[in-house]
């Protein structure tokens, strides 16, 4: 955790009650350890996506669907995500296919590194929460589809805050992340295509707008 727990369980406690089927979902999510976005970082989320009214959101990273169905319950646009591990997959399509918002939610089955360069955009509103230490290489594909006005949201970024520390510290595989998201974050930092602000919500994340 980024801020200091008290903190985190104080801003939470004024947040809103979520759908009781997302609050199944969450539940479920974490127990079963699967790393869904965290209570403060959806609410961000959520406050975004009522902010810029995205009519076509794309999410790279799907897990069980969780964040997906919470950005469809926020907008009334359309939510394509995409997932490429079976075992999460299994829990996803099942979750999808009885969402409320079914209608409105794609399901795609694959490698985000190939299933990107397949789409056709734009997708006015990007949320990247796959493979951290991949962010550099869906770039590309993700600047294709975005829109000038666009918004891009990327989660994880800080990794618990242990990517601002002594690259000593930590482990080699996790040093090996920590440079590439590095490599990332200083990427969206300077590009003169993109504006990019990064915060220390939930487990870090910038928020970007194609200019
Ligand atoms: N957005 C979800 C959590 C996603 S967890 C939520 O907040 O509810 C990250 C997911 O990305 C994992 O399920 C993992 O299997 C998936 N993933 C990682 N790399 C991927 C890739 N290259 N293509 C597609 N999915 C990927
Ligand atoms: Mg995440």
């Amino acid at each position: 955790m980024i801020t200091e727990p008290h903190v985190n369980d104080y801003i939470n406690s004024l947040s809103g009650d979520l759908p009781p089927y997302l609050d199944r979902l969450e539940q479920y999510a974490l127990e079963a350890h699967v790393p869904i976005i965290r209570k403060e970082a959806q609410s961000f989320l959520c406050f975004l996506i009522r902010e810029y009214n995205p009519s076509r959101i794309l999410e790279i990273g799907t897990a069980v669907g969780f964040s997906a169905q919470l950005m469809a319950e926020a907008s009334k646009g359309t939510v394509t995500t995409i997932e490429k591990v079976e075992m999460r997959l299994k829990e996803a399509r099942k979750n999808l296919k009885c969402s409320p918002n079914a209608d409105r939610i794609t399901l795609i089955e694959g490698d985000a590194l190939s299933v990107l360069k397949e789409l056709e955009g734009p997708y006015d509103f990007i949320f990247l929460d796959a493979a951290k230490g991949q962010y550099m290489n869906f770039l590309k594909e993700i600047m294709r589809l975005l829109p000038v006005g666009g918004h891009l949201l990327t989660d994880n970024v800080l990794q618990e805050g242990s990517l601002a520390g002594s690259k000593f510290a930590v482990e080699r595989r996790d040093r090996t992340i920590h440079m590439r998201m590095r490599e990332y974050l200083y990427t969206i930092t300077h590009s003169d295509r993109l504006d990019t602000v990064i915060l220390p919500v939930g487990d870090g994340m910038a928020l970007s707008r194609k200019i």
